[in-house]
């Protein structure tokens, strides 16, 4: 099946109607169904994301100079200054319309498993069950230098509009500097949460992509992989994305307007113009 976009020739509105029907009518035939999430998802939250717009992390900050291993041996306190400014960020920010729309499909369908790159927990905090967090968790800290997790609370962080330098934690282990849990460039993916994300691509018949821009791998395979076993690849991203030649429709919205679309048509109701 080839790519394609909203008709031409109707509002925008119209158009976005048709896909949302469009889309809830696959979802209600997959007898199970993938939902891969990227830092799009949450952008509407107000949390920025790493590639295309002008105010993306990557556009504002050197990647290799902050989240590789590499990095932090050079200079830790740049690095835990940046993530404990990400972790603020997250802190303040509340779950959007598409979290919340996302959870509720899934109670409604009954066999959704959550894919997320995303290592922010706003879908926990709309009731999502994720499945996979792929890339780990801001939050789940845990030694550099022997793994152990680190549960003692924080210091408060001042919220500042640019990251500061700041001294790791101290593992109250063997007394090394305590990192952020998520996983960095050439860094293994959790084993765990791989083998669920693979088997959820696996087995789904219907897998939607939202707010991811396909260019980190191997997460950007799973689109290609669930096509591979036969499921249907809807994309939904205001911008095109590296993944089109893995996908059957691209749905050119935002999370947040999406998703509650989606949720509207499922539960029968009209959505909002
Ligand atoms: P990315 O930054 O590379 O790409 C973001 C994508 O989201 C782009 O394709 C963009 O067009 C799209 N987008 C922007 N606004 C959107 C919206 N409102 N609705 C839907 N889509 C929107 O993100 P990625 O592909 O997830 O990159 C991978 C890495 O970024 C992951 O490792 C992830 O851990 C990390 N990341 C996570 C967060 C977070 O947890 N919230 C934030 C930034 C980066
Ligand atoms: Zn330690």
């Amino acid at each position: 099946m080839s790519q394609r976009e909203p008709h031409h020739g109707t509002t925008v509105s119209s158009a976005q109607a048709d896909t949302a029907a469009q889309v809830a009518q696959w979802l209600a035939q997959a007898r199970h169904v993938c939902v891969v999430t990227g830092a799009g998802m949450s952008a509407e939250s107000g949390i920025p994301t790493f590639r295309g717009t002008d105010d993306s992390l990557w556009s504002r900050f050197d990647p290799q100079q902050l989240a590789t291993a590499e990095a932090w041996r050079a200079d830790s306190e740049l690095v835990w200054g940046w993530y404990r400014w990400r972790m603020a960020g997250v802190q303040r920010a509340q779950p959007n319309a598409g979290h919340c729309a996302l959870a509720a499909l899934a109670a409604r369908h009954g066999s959704v498993a959550l894919v997320t790159q995303n290592v922010d927990d706003l879908h926990e905090r709309a009731s999502s069950t994720v499945a996979a967090h792929v890339h780990g968790n801001l939050f789940a800290l845990r030694c550099f230098d022997c793994g152990h997790p680190h549960d003692a609370p924080l210091a408060p962080c001042a919220p500042d509009s640019t990251p500061l330098r700041l001294a790791p934690p101290v593992c109250g282990h063997c007394g090394g500097q305590v990192r952020p849990g998520v996983v960095w460039f050439g860094e293994a993916l959790p084993a765990d949460a791989w083998h669920a994300a693979v088997q959820a691509a696996s087995d789904c018949e219907l897998m939607l992509v939202v707010g991811t821009s396909g260019l980190v791998h191997p997460a950007a395979g799973l689109p290609a992989l669930a096509r591979r076993h036969g499921a249907r690849v809807v994309e939904i991203n205001p911008a095109p994305t590296a993944l089109a030649p893995s996908v059957d429709w691209a749905w050119r919205a935002t999370a947040a307007t999406a998703l509650p679309a989606l949720l509207a048509c499922l539960e029968g109701s009209v959505p909002d113009p």
